[in-house]
């Protein structure tokens, strides 16, 4: 019907979706993630969405970025595995077609990086999460914005959101053209703010209202693109991730503001807080 309609996310939904963990399963039970992302200089971005993937169950992570994150990303992250994607900058998007990616955390923009990300999406059909650069890279051209394959995941901020699909007046009417491009382009858009709004194909929305001003901070997002690359992997759906993701990095900040609070507390503190929300979602 055409008929949207918009929810807020409570932990009766949640409760819903939350699926535990089986006790006869294995590694290949939980998905093959890939991060792509990272290069000279903007290495940590990698590693916190690896940290992140790894700290939300995947079942298998792999980091596909340049040769210059090697040492960085084998130490930081020694559960996942590393795949040279170019010497400062990743030039080379090799997909495997078990995999499920995440793109853009610390990627930048350079041309090279431009150009093999775009020629990456021309031939890629899957669903993926895109973040950051991408985000930043897909933004140079409008006719790229096709590129995105159906059902993807999109997480801009509003000033990448700004860039994606132009400005607006207030935050009505930026959610009215979310709603308007997720259905023409089929996809989730996470429009990433105090209260997460998540707008999907059908151009419903799940308001998110958890979390705090202690994600303020570089390195949140790239921490959501982990949890979400992750949960895909793992065979949630695609509304599902987003809204389980969301809400997971939201309740994972608020516990970190208790012990840590809102100043002091880093996108690592939060990442070390997953596992205390899964416990009480256990
Ligand atoms: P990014 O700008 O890509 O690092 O993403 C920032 C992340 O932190 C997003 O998930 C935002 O929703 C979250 N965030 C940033 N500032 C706030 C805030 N003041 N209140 C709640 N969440 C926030
Ligand atoms: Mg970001």
């Amino acid at each position: 019907s055409e008929a949207a309609e918009d929810f807020v996310i409570d932990e009766k939904l949640i409760n819903r979706i939350f699926k535990p963990r089986e006790d006869f399963s294995h590694k290949g039970t939980y998905g093959k993630v890939a991060v792509v992302g990272g290069s000279y200089g903007k290495m940590g971005a990698a590693v916190l969405a690896t940290r992140s993937a790894l700290k939300t169950g995947a079942g298998l992570t792999f980091t596909l970025a340049p040769k210059c994150g090697y040492e960085i990303l084998q130490i930081s992250c020694p559960e996942a595995m590393f795949i040279e994607g170019g010497n400062e900058q990743i030039e080379d998007f090799k997909p495997e077609s078990d995999t499920v990616y995440a793109i853009g955390p610390g990627l930048g923009t350079h041309e090279k990086t431009a150009k093999g990300l775009l020629e990456f999406l021309k031939g890629y059909n899957s669903p993926l999460v895109l973040d950051a650069d991408a985000l930043n890279i897909i933004s140079k051209d409008h006719k790229n914005l096709k590129l995105i394959p159906q059902k993807s995941l999109i997480t801009p901020h509003p000033k990448e959101f700004e860039r994606l699909f132009g400005s607006t007046q207030n935050s009505f009417e930026r959610l009215k053209l979310a709603r308007k491009k997720a259905k023409e382009l089929n996809i989730y858009i996470v429009l990433k703010d105090h209260h997460t709004q998540i707008v999907t194909p059908q151009g419903n929305v799940f308001y998110n209202i958890n979390g705090n001003a202690g994600l303020a901070k570089g390195g949140s997002g790239d921490i959501l693109t982990g949890i979400l690359v992750s949960l895909l992997a793992q065979g949630y759906s695609e509304e599902d991730t987003c809204i389980l993701g969301v809400w997971l990095h939201g309740r994972a900040a608020d516990m970190a503001a208790e012990k840590y609070s809102k100043e002091s507390m880093l996108p690592t503190d939060v990442i070390n807080t997953f596992g205390d929300v899964f416990e009480e979602l256990n």
